[in-house]
């Protein structure tokens, strides 16, 4: 069940591991009841009395992520009889006819109806005849306030822009133009900086109270989330040896065979460090760091996943906690990939870094000591997407042994999600030889697409997967000051050929994790 999503969000999504009584955890959960499905009954509260959320607007209408990959997940969560009594209203700065925007969301419902029930198929069908275009310049003075004032409420107001344009859109609203209830969905990157981040946070307040703000992070999806927090804390194996005293290091790799594939107006501007290692990893490290929630209320999870980032930084010796690489060309899976400085659309000037890597201190009394390494790029020969727990040896080997005394590690694979554990065994043949064996099973996966499952949790006003204001800012204070002395070139930007895996300097570049040779003799 547990995924990592591509940065275009476009890996499917089961969801095994909500609990079965998400609503009553989580008093503000308001799953739509299996009664209220079958029956289509219309309800102004979820079960947890929230006030349900009656519309959708998306703001961007006409832009990529509402068609690929917004309107997809929407149509899931409908069709699977998720959500009920939903309007769904588009907006933007285009001059669309109602014919041409339903022609958009007809397209994008056409392939949600695999897995559909008679409720959701029905409701899918109203959603499609009802739904309402507006032609609307979100920055101009009044325009959102009144469209704001005129769909029914409460509406969670997706702000499928461009970041500049979604800012201004929130800065020209007025407190009094936000009906109660409104739920702000912000789309990431939130901000460019700490203090970027720590003002749109503030224009936000202004606006609604945190828990009515949803800052999206698609890449973690609740089965990402649960699978961790189960395997952690649901397990007497695991629970206590996560830890400075047995384990030596925890690696999170985010490695992709895809290069450019024509981003480079976005990507060319954030590089790996922005795009994947500031949002994305260090979400997924404080999931593998945080000491065990009391519940699973998003209130318990989001301090203890605050509490780990409060903590984190990165050793400012930078040239030897951080690395930085740019790919040259080579071949990805038999296809040829050109230089990335000679990819269209990109500024070599700006100095790109497509592979980066960062070493995260957690200064707490658990973790303190044990690097977490954090890396991510493109176009690499090996797609390499996990989290690998690498524990210290054993305090004494029996004298007697022979063969390779490896390191235990636990490796939690995203997409596939998979959980592997290498251990040592006896044999085979010599039976005082150690050798490895893998023990490996699949994990669950949700049964959303992942914006299907933002959406959901947005809908349902429940904040679990949002990233909170202090962990935003949180995250962007982690990586400045690495961000800062790239620019200043205090870390050499190296190369690697594209279909390689990185820098051959580079330890996480190399396959193996050093084994010990034992010696009967020794
Ligand atoms: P696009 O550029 O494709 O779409 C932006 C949309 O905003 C367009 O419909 C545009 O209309 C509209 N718009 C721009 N200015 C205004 C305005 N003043 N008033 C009303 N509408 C306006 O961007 P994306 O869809 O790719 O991205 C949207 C957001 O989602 C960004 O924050 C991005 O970082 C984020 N995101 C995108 C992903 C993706 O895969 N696309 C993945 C993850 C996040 P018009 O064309 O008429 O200007």
């Amino acid at each position: 069940m547990s995924q990592f999503r591509d940065d275009d969000g476009d890996r499917t999504v089961p969801d095994v591991s909500e609990p079965a009584t998400s609503g009553a955890i989580d008093g503000k959960v308001g799953k739509v009841t299996a009664e209220q499905t079958s029956t289509g009954t219309e309800s102004a509260e979820t079960t947890g009395g929230e006030m349900e959320i009656r519309t959708l607007l998306i703001l961007g209408a006409s832009g990529d992520l509402t068609g690929r990959l917004l309107l997809p997940g929407l149509g899931k969560l409908i069709a699977q009889g998720r959500t009920q009594g939903l309007s769904l209203v588009g907006a933007g700065s285009d001059d669309w006819d109602q014919d041409r925007w339903r022609e958009r969301v007809d397209e994008a419902f056409g392939s949600c109806t695999e897995g559909a029930n008679d409720a959701g198929l029905r409701e899918l069908r109203k959603v499609q005849e009802n739904t309402e275009y507006h032609m609307v310049d979100v920055t101009a003075e009044g325009a959102l306030a009144e469209l704001l004032g005129s769909v029914k409420g409460p509406a969670a107001v997706y702000f499928a822009l461009p970041p500049a344009v979604s800012q201004q859109a929130c800065e020209v609203l007025k407190p009094e133009d936000v009906p109660e209830g409104t739920r702000l969905v912000m789309e990431k990157p939130f901000g460019s900086s700490l203090v970027s981040a720590a003002s749109l946070n503030g224009t936000l307040l202004r606006l609604v109270p945190e828990d009515h703000i949803h800052r999206v992070d698609h890449f973690l999806g609740k089965a990402t989330v649960f699978n961790i927090l189960g395997l952690r804390f649901a397990n007497r194996l695991l629970e206590p040896l996560f830890s400075n005293e047995h384990v030596q290091k925890v690696e999170i790799f985010y490695d992709e065979s895809l290069a450019l594939e024509g981003r480079a107006r976005y990507y060319d501007k954030a590089g790996a460090l922005r795009d994947m290692i500031q949002s994305h990893l260090l979400q997924i490290m404080a999931l593998m760091a945080l000491n065990a929630p009391a519940t699973l209320h998003e209130r318990d999870l989001r301090d203890h996943i605050g509490s780990v980032l409060r903590a984190s930084s990165v050793k400012p010796d930078f040239a030897k906690s951080t690395r930085r690489a740019r790919y040259t060309a080579g071949e990805v899976d038999g296809r040829k990939i050109p230089d990335y400085v000679a990819e269209e659309g990109i500024d070599p000037a700006r100095n790109t870094e497509t592979l980066a890597e960062i070493e995260v201190s957690i200064n707490n009394s658990r973790w303190t000591g044990v690097p977490f390494i954090l890396r991510s790029g493109k176009a690499l020969g090996k797609k390499q997407k996990e989290a690998i727990v690498t524990f210290k040896p054993v305090n004494h080997l029996p004298t007697g042994f022979k063969g390779v005394d490896a390191p235990t590690r636990l490796r939690i694979g995203f997409g596939p999600d998979t959980l592997r554990l290498e251990i040592d065994v006896n044999g085979p043949g010599d039976i005082f030889t150690l050798d490895r064996e893998v023990m490996e099973t699949n994990l669950h996966s949700a049964d959303l697409l992942p914006y299907g499952e933002v959406l959901d949790g947005i809908l349902t006003s429940d904040p679990m997967l949002s990233v909170r204001g202090d962990i935003a800012e949180d995250c962007w204070r982690i990586v400045e000051p690495v961000l800062k002395a790239w620019e200043a070139n205090e870390v050499p930007l190296e190369e690697y050929a594209a279909g390689s895996s990185g820098p051959a300097g580079w330890e996480t570049s190399r396959d193996d994790t050093p084994m010990r040779t034992v010696d009967a003799e020794a």
